[in-house]
């Protein structure tokens, strides 16, 4: 069984199928966060979407090479860095940073690579794409300095987001990495250097200059997965331009006669609580402000995971309580069922139905069908643990299928590891500072067991340390 899905560029359910001579063999790129900023839910709805396709495809027995990469010059990240006074590296250092915690904390797959744009390899590949693209007929420098995408030299211009060009005015230009359908034009390929980049630019042939945001993709996605990758992901809102201008360039600076990608899929936008998310409205976001309301990361997970990445996902605090909910179900069920298997280590098969649950994501990942078999089952065998009629080979089995369905989910609650010596050196600290009533002294050394990812919780029993999950 070969997963289907949506193909944005063909509007067609296709199945997934490597190329000839590759095995199982799957290429997946999925374009990363500008880090200008910790990144926001919104982003991380597109990869949650992207590590639940990864996950699947493992399941079904593909061998995925992701590459994820991270825009560290663009005019987002210039324009912070000349804001805050910073060097761009030391601008965007932090911020690189904390969106690893961020993946840890969703328990995202890592990828096989994240290639940072700024990275001389990648400047040298994006400068020789450009240099193939002008020799071709594709591109030209202007008289401000920068080289733009003639975008009237190829045809399928406009094709991904379904774009009509007519009516476009020829040698129209636009400097700027995001602008919309309506401003159709000729894109940026090098910037020019201007007073404004300050301490940033790169020496090319045009002059010293920076990339644009979009041939930085192109030149690392081919530059790491060759010249046609089997997956490309994002969100809606990197159809156009940015998307469309990876297929342009890509396929212009080749032979012409491969195509950059084979299956293109987006997840839709996130609302929250009903509206577009934005700072000024207050309804702004990132993953580390609801993990300071209290939040964890498999509830925001959860939460994410849960709807349709082509459905529109209204992202409420109602809709994360719900996910508490339901993993606390999930958690019960699986703590009854290891108490109902016992010492028993034959299993018993579940029924045919949970086959169900993995078909159902073959379904262009349709979580909906896949959440209702995993619940369904949930009841039905909570109904048979009330009546005593589940064996323990039963139990055995659902356990085995429940660990083959967090393969791909990856909701089970943190694993209960070993507490480190150091820790515990600061647990018994805390309990002598308590016992000596150095309540704030108490609380410092809270603060730092936490800070090394451990949660103590004061009970009756004294501490009681947990994994922050
Ligand atoms: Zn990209």
């Amino acid at each position: 069984m070969s997963p289907k899905v949506l193909n944005t560029l063909t509007r067609q359910i296709e199945e997934i199928t490597p190329r000839p001579g590759e095995g199982k063999n799957l290429s997946l790129y999925t374009c990363g966060p500008t880090v200008y900023a910790h990144a926001h839910i919104g982003n991380f709805r597109a990869y949650v979407f992207e590590d639940l396709l990864q996950r699947h495809l493992h399941e079904r027995g593909f061998a995925v090479r992701r590459v994820m990469n991270l825009t560290d010059v663009d005019d987002k990240t210039i324009r912070g860095a000349h804001a805050a006074g910073l060097p761009l590296a030391d601008y965007t250092r932090p911020f690189k940073a904390a969106f690893f915690e961020d993946v840890k904390t969703l328990r995202l797959l890592p990828a096989e690579a994240y290639p940072e744009a700024t990275h001389p390899e990648h400047i040298a590949r994006m400068i020789a794409m450009i240099g193939a693209l002008i020799e071709r007929g594709h591109a030209y420098q202007a008289e401000d300095g920068s080289v733009y995408f003639r975008i009237a030299s190829f045809a399928d211009y406009g094709h991904l987001a379904h774009v009509d060009l007519e009516g476009q005015r020829p040698g129209q230009r636009v400097a700027s990495d995001e602008y919309d359908k309506e401003a159709v034009a000729d894109f940026a390929l090098w910037k020019t250097w201007v007073p404004e980049d300050g301490a940033v630019g790169w020496e090319s042939p045009w002059g010293k200059g920076r990339p644009g945001w979009h041939i930085e993709c192109s030149a690392m996605a081919t530059g790491l997965l060759g010249e046609t990758i089997d997956i490309h992901c994002g969100g809606v809102d990197n159809i156009f331009p940015h998307h469309e201008a990876e297929i342009a360039q890509c396929e212009c600076a080749g032979d012409g006669k491969k195509p950059f990608v084979r299956y293109w899929m987006h997840c839709a936008h996130l609302m929250v609580e009903g509206s577009k998310m934005a700072k000024s409205a207050g309804n702004f976001f990132t993953l580390r402000d609801l993990l300071d309301k209290g939040w964890t990361g498999r509830e925001v997970r959860y939460a994410l995971i849960s709807v349709h990445y082509r459905g529109s996902l209204n992202f409420t605090l109602d809709g994360l309580a719900a996910a508490r909910t339901a993993l606390g179900r999930l958690d019960a069920w699986r703590a009854r069922l290891t108490e109902a298997a016992g010492t028993e280590n034959a299993t018993e098969s579940p029924a045919r139905t949970t086959e169900e649950f993995f078909a159902a994501l073959d379904d262009d990942l349709n979580i909906s069908g896949a959440l209702a078999v995993l619940f369904e089952t949930l009841r039905e065998s909570n109904r048979r643990m009330d009546e005593g009629t589940l064996t323990p080979k039963q139990a055995r089995g659902l356990l085995d299928w429940l660990a083959r369905v967090d393969g791909v989910l990856a909701l089970e609650p943190a694993a209960a590891t070993t507490i480190p010596p150091e820790v515990e050196e600061l647990v018994s600290g805390r309990a002598a500072a308590r016992a000596a009533k150095e309540w704030k002294k108490s609380d410092e050394i809270r603060d730092q067991i936490a800070s090394l990812g451990w949660l103590v919780k004061d009970t009756k029993d004294g501490q009681k340390i947990t994994r922050h999950p």
